[in-house]
């Protein structure tokens, strides 16, 4: 560290100082870091690599020209150096000649014009970089370098020489920056870095401090060094995810809620009422829920069963306990809200829900975005928002279903005992607080989801919840048979639909979505042809800019469009094809899945629209478009569409990727019907950023690693319990804390 690098580092700084402010970073780098989300000196030395390159071993000149075809790094003195054009004329290379004891190795540079007015002859460099053979010899081809004083230095080498921390980068942002400015920053402030860890749980793992692993895991000394500082952090970052979820539950545990008696008798009308028995697995999990409302501490459960095992009959009955037990002849004044994703959902809900709750004489009413109803003796009435949410404070509506907009400001409700929640996971954090915030009762809470859970996240991001699951099928239904469609067998699978339609069957067309990244953008031009202008052989066409990008939303609707002009001309040109996309208005959509309900279209083609809930029994084939871009869990989600009556369903993926890899995703599908065995399997084979949503958590990628450890999930879980019991506001660990706080504006779980 040299005395003028020190000097820059002024002593206004300090840990929290804003990026901003450092001078070798200023405005425009801290706007770029603040897209990875570092804001402070600590969050830029909390920035770690993603991986190394191993420099350390260096060679002379002579050695090095035996390597060919090897990275080495070798020390020596510039002979030449200067900057020539390639045959290529926007390329620049940089050629120079380098030497040690007598030997030398020519060097190129490409694209770095600026080189030859850094470097000089007579300097000395260590450089590490590939030998390569070109026409006249031997090379080192296009190395990191460091200027050095002499050779055989190698101490506080920071690019080469060494173990060089590599940094996931954007543009603008190379890992070659991110050293230069972070390791200053080591020297000045490392030491000033509080221990978050408890003392006790650094000595029982035998961690290394704090201040020695962040700088370890920048610079470390060995491979050895690097692995130790990852498990401390490893360790620390789940231990933080594992603090975050317990004290949730604490703070929903000290609270209380209404204690609603289960009535056996009224749940055995209401099981009696249904066309159906129920499952093993549906009394129990039914069973549990009830236990759960009888008591005083708020219930906080997840329903897990995969798609179409019946979860919301289950709720029907929880809705019920709580608006009639122990009051048969009148409502006991407790009210539910019964929530779903989206506005058709919600709908689908309310009309199954007044059939099944018929007999029971509950007051209903759905609220949606712009939609409020009210069911009254069997009728239903639209009614205004107004007059709903009057409904609501008074107590007159015991059920309410609804979109998000039912848990909102200025919705009130008298008494609201329970919030089912349908097809997603968790309540966000600002909805929860919502509803227990200020008041004296707070509801239960249960989630029903399709979404197969694995071990290690129901022990960590859904910690806080208790779980149950239903684990059976309906026993009338028919395994959908699944099929992967060759592109030589399109038009047999085509017949097959047309026969299937004449017998009064409707049709599923899922078709991907186009994402906004550059290789989905080439895949869409490769299939699409390509977008005015862009005749480049590059794979980012010529006019790959503000244009090109915000057409894309555009042009999602148009690829279906061309995809609906397709199949509706040349393919199915006798049958009725409609398209549903994420662009269409609510009651359009929702006019759409009636009219496929009721057989007024055959064919629906649609965006991933149809993913969560909707039902429509006759609906029997699901053909899936480029089938290998989306996830196993996706697909089976898809497949869960159909097969919802007696009648044989089916199932087609098509595709025409020849990647091994693909291939092996889609046959699993083919082979297995279990959602659990599918997201295990996608778990194996595109590791835990497959799961659902994990990608949106903002969680840190040793966590996200540390997920699939099912050992250290239990390990630090029983070490944030064992803190948590003894000290639940984390008094005693001011830096732990800390820690906490600012891991929490990070992350956000779904
Ligand atoms: P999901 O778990 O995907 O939300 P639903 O609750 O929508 O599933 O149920 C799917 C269909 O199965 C509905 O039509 C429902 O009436 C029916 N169903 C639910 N439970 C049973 C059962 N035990 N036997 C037969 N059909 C059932
Ligand atoms: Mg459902």
């Amino acid at each position: 560290m040299t005395g003028t690098a020190l000097k820059y580092l002024s002593s206004m700084i300090n840990l929290s100082t804003n990026v901003e402010e450092v001078p070798k970073i200023g405005t425009a780098y801290a706007k770029k870091l603040k897209k990875f989300g570092i804001k402070t000196v600590q969050d830029l030395l909390f920035y770690f690599p993603a991986r190394y390159d191993d420099f350390s071993e260096i060679i002379s000149v002579k050695e090095a020209r035996q390597r060919l075809g090897e990275t080495v790094c070798i020390q020596g003195q510039i002979t030449e150096i200067e900057n020539t054009n390639t045959f290529k004329k926007f390329m620049t290379m940089t050629e120079a000649v380098i030497q040690d004891d007598g030997a030398e190795i020519k060097v190129i540079w490409f694209n770095q014009p600026y080189l030859a007015k850094s470097l000089h002859e007579d300097d000395f460099v260590c450089l590490a970089g590939k030998v390569s053979l070109y026409k006249e010899g031997i090379y080192l081809n296009n190395p990191t370098y460091e200027r050095i004083n002499e050779i055989g230095e190698n101490e506080e080498l920071t690019h080469t020489g060494r173990i060089v921390p590599v940094y996931s980068e954007t543009r603008g942002i190379t890992s070659r920056w991110l050293r230069y400015v972070i390791k200053p920053l080591l020297y000045r402030f490392c030491e000033q870095i509080p221990e978050s860890l408890p003392e006790e749980i650094i000595k029982k793992n035998k961690f290394l401090p704090i201040q020695e692993a962040v700088w370890q895991l920048h610079f470390p000394d060995s491979f050895e060094h690097a692995d130790a500082s990852k498990a401390r952090f490893s360790f620390e970052e789940l231990f933080l995810i594992q603090l975050n979820v317990l004290k949730e539950k604490i703070k929903l545990m000290v609270k209380k809620a209404h204690a609603c008696p289960m009535d056996a008798d009224l749940m055995k009308s209401f099981t009696d009422s249904l066309p159906f028995q129920l499952t093993d697995s549906q009394k129990k999990c039914a069973f549990a829920i009830l236990k759960d409302l009888e008591k005083t501490v708020p219930m906080s459960r997840l329903l897990e069963g995969d798609v179409g095992s019946g979860k919301t009959v289950v709720g029907a009955m929880a809705a019920l306990n709580v608006i009639k037990g122990g009051h048969p002849a009148s409502s006991a004044g407790r009210q539910v809200a019964f929530m779903a994703p989206t506005e058709i959902l919600a709908k689908q809900h309310f009309k199954s829900l007044s059939e099944s709750l018929k007999p029971f004489n509950i007051k209903m009413g759905m609220l949606t975005g712009k939609d409020a109803r009210i069911c009254k003796d069997g009728e239903t009435f639209e009614v205004s928002k107004k007059s709903f949410l009057g409904d609501l404070e008074n107590g007159e509506i015991d059920l309410a279903v609804g979109t998000h907009s039912l848990i909102q400001k200025g919705v009130e409700f008298k008494d609201l005992a329970l919030v089912i929640l349908d097809e997603q996971h968790r309540f966000g954090v600002e909805q929860r607080d919502h509803l227990i915030k200020n008041k004296k009762l707070v509801p239960h809470l249960l989630s029903m989801t399709a979404t197969p859970i694995p071990r290690t996240l129901a022990l960590t991001a859904y910690g806080d919840l208790d779980l149950s699951l239903i684990d059976e099928m309906p026993a009338n239904r028919k395994k959908v048979k699944t099929i992967i469609v060759e592109p030589s067998q399109r038009k047999e699978a085509y017949d097959f639909i047309k026969k299937e339609v004449a017998d009064g069957k409707g049709v599923f067309v899922i078709f991907p979505k186009i994402d906004s990244t550059a290789s989905k953008l080439k895949e869409a031009l490769e299939k699409h042809g390509p977008m005015a202008g862009s005749a480049s052989d590059s794979f980012i066409p010529q006019n790959y800019g503000p244009m090109s990008l915000s057409s894309l939303a555009v042009n999602e609707v148009k690829a279906l469009k061309e995809e609906y002009e397709k199949l509706s001309k040349e393919v199915f040109p006798d049958l009725r094809i409609t398209m549903l996309h994420g662009k269409m208005k609510a009651p359009e959509k929702e006019r759409i899945m009636l009219d496929f309900k009721k057989g007024e279209i055959d064919i629906l083609l649609s965006t991933s629209v149809v993913e969560v809930g909707v039902d429509v029994p006759r609906a029997t084939i699901m053909m899936i478009e480029g089938a290998e871009r989306f996830g196993l869990s996706q697909l089976h989600q898809f497949r869960g569409r159909v097969g919802r009556s007696d009648m044989q369903s089916y199932c087609f993926l098509f595709t025409t990727s020849p990647d091994q890899l693909n291939r092996k995703r889609l046959k699993a599908l083919v082979e297995s019907n279990n959602g659990f065995e599918l997201a295990e399997k996608d778990l194996e084979i595109r590791g835990p950023g497959s799961l659902y949503g994990t990608q949106q958590w903002g969680v840190p990628d040793m966590a996200m690693q540390g997920l699939s450890n099912i050992f250290l999930v239990e390990k630090t879980r029983a070490a944030a319990k064992e803190i948590l019991e003894k000290d639940p506001t984390l008094k005693a660990y001011p830096a732990l804390k800390e820690r906490l706080k600012e891991f929490e504006k990070r992350i956000h779980f779904e």
